[in-house]
């Protein structure tokens, strides 16, 4: 699972990091970010919540290609 943030469409709403602290977090200009090392964190069971509470669906979940 690769976790990709949209960031020309993120808005800055903080909801992802709200909603899966473990995952993701906000950089100084309050836009999304993965945490160091949580690439690879489509495990988190927050992580579709996160995906749900953005409120411009910056976020998108994706199998690595077979
Ligand atoms: S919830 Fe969406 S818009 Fe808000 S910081 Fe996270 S990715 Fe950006």
């Amino acid at each position: 699972m690769d976790i990709h943030i949209d960031t020309d469409v993120c808005i800055g709403a903080g909801q992802c990091a709200l909603a899966a602290p473990g995952v993701f977090t906000q950089d100084d200009d309050g836009f999304s970010t993965l945490l160091p090392g949580r690439e690879g964190a489509g495990r988190d069971p927050m992580l579709r919540e996160a995906v749900r509470a953005c409120p411009v669906g910056a976020i998108r979940l994706s199998d690595p290609p077979h």
